[in-house]
């Protein structure tokens, strides 16, 4: 049996550089710095065991988590991960970094998320869904339409968030589709959804680039990650009249200088599973992705991506972060310094969980909007998000993160402050 794994916490961990964050953030944040410890432990965190039994008869313990970072604005958002790798000092990040997101897009919302620490592959689809509902079941006890709405994250997708909505609803004795986003549409999903997060990186991009006049129309484009994210990100480029010359997923690196045709290209990778074998196009090593010129870098696979080194190498004018996480703490650093301009994760990929606050909107007055609506209310939203960051950088002279953290945490904790301390 693999021993416990949630209790220490590392040093140099997603905690960790959680709270380097809200440390760079506390000197903006005036006489509400004095309520910044709220931002620095989470409300709430429940450690669940998940047993199930297997195929073969046997039974196995899992560990599940969720936490609630905070509640402060409306309930709890945030994803369910399936992931061996998932602790929860890293749940405990991932639900701050929520409260952060949903406060600089302005959501209703606190910040949560959830994970069992699973490699979902290993498990047959009847196991998958034995661990889901048992997890659902453990965590009933503080999610809700109105307490904490799980999401798809890393490894989870919408039948996974429909076997949470039934086994939730089975409990409490009526069905309770708010209780979940990212369902398929029968179920009270969303239109517009699965491209949400994508658009958000398109509006965000466009915003940012008429800011320091940078025409998207010939703007190069190059990517990491051409999954659901990368993939819509790309399109909207490309139907702007950019050029994605250059795509890496986990198949391979492939590149045009007269650009990709992306149609085709997300054609080829739902056929075949990824980019590998693309014609019309060069193979190009890995690595030299980081060294091509270019208008827009968007990272949107993984976390970690952006290194020092690679920092130093990178020829974009604008970095927009797709993915969670990409660029570490002193990448950030160098890219500041060197001019390139960040716009960091929690604005740049919050149109996912916008779209999701939309579906919530939809689910609980059951009356369902088309996509334009969808679409267009998600610019809007955006638009005005990103107004605000972008403004507050000016100001104060700081990153686009940092801004969008004193955007966030300043809402965060002026809420705390209007609501005061019980008892
Ligand atoms: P996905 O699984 O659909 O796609 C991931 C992509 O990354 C694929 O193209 C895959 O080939 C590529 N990839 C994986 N390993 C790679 C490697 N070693 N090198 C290069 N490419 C690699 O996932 P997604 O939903 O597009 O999410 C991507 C990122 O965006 C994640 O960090 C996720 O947390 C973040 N994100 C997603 C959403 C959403 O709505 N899906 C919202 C916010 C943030």
């Amino acid at each position: 049996m693999q021993p416990l794994s949630y209790l220490s916490i590392s040093e140099d961990g997603p905690w960790a550089t959680y709270l380097q964050q809200v440390e760079r953030v506390v000197p903006y944040l005036g006489s509400l710095g004095r309520l910044a410890d709220t931002l620095r432990r989470p409300k709430r965190a429940l450690i669940v065991d998940v047993p199930i039994e297997m195929d073969d008869g046997s039974i196995q313990h899992f560990e599940g988590f969720r936490v609630q970072h905070s509640l402060t604005r409306g309930p709890g958002k945030g994803g369910v991960r399936f992931h061996p790798g998932v602790t929860l000092e890293e749940v405990m990040a991932l639900a701050a970094w929520m409260t952060v997101k949903n406060a600089a897009v302005n959501l209703p919302y606190g910040g949560a998320k959830g994970g069992i620490r699973v490699d979902p592959k290993t498990l047959s689809m009847r196991e998958l869904e034995k661990i889901t509902r048992r997890y659902t079941s453990e965590i009933g006890i503080i999610i809700g339409p109105d307490k904490d709405i799980p999401a798809p994250d890393v490894n989870t997708n919408g039948q996974i968030m429909a076997w949470m909505m039934d086994t939730y609803s089975m409990n409490v004795g009526s069905t309770a589709t708010g209780v979940v986003t990212g369902k398929p549409i029968e179920l009270g999903g969303s239109l517009g959804r699965l491209k949400a997060t994508g658009r958000g990186i398109f509006i965000v991009g466009r915003e940012l680039a008429s800011n320091i006049s940078l025409p998207i129309e010939g703007a190069r484009v190059v990517l990491q990650g051409f999954g659901n994210v990368g993939g819509a990100a790309a399109e909207l480029f490309a139907a702007h009249g950019a050029k994605v010359i250059a795509v890496q997923d986990h198949t391979g690196t492939i590149y045009n200088d007269k650009g990709l045709d992306i149609p085709a290209l997300l054609a080829w990778q739902e056929k075949w599973g990824g980019v590998a074998g693309f014609p019309e196009c060069e193979v190009m090593d890995g690595e030299a992705l980081w060294d091509l010129p270019c208008e827009f870098l968007i990272p949107a696979a993984l976390e970690g991506q952006i290194t020092v080194a690679r920092a130093k190498r990178i020829q974009a004018k604008v970095v927009i972060e797709g993915a969670n996480g990409p660029t570490l703490p002193g990448a950030d650093d160098v890219l500041r310094e060197r001019g390139i301009v960040v716009a960091p994760d929690v604005i740049a990929n919050a149109g996912g969980v916008t779209v999701s606050y939309f579906e919530w909107v939809q689910d609980i007055q059951s009356f369902f909007w088309s996509e334009s609506e969808i679409n267009e209310r998600l610019d809007r939203i955006m638009v005005e998000a990103f107004g605000r960051i972008w403004a507050t950088a000016q100001d104060l002279k700081v990153s686009l993160r940092t801004a969008a953290f004193v955007v966030a945490c300043t809402r965060v904790l002026s809420s705390r402050e209007r609501r005061g301390l019980y008892p």
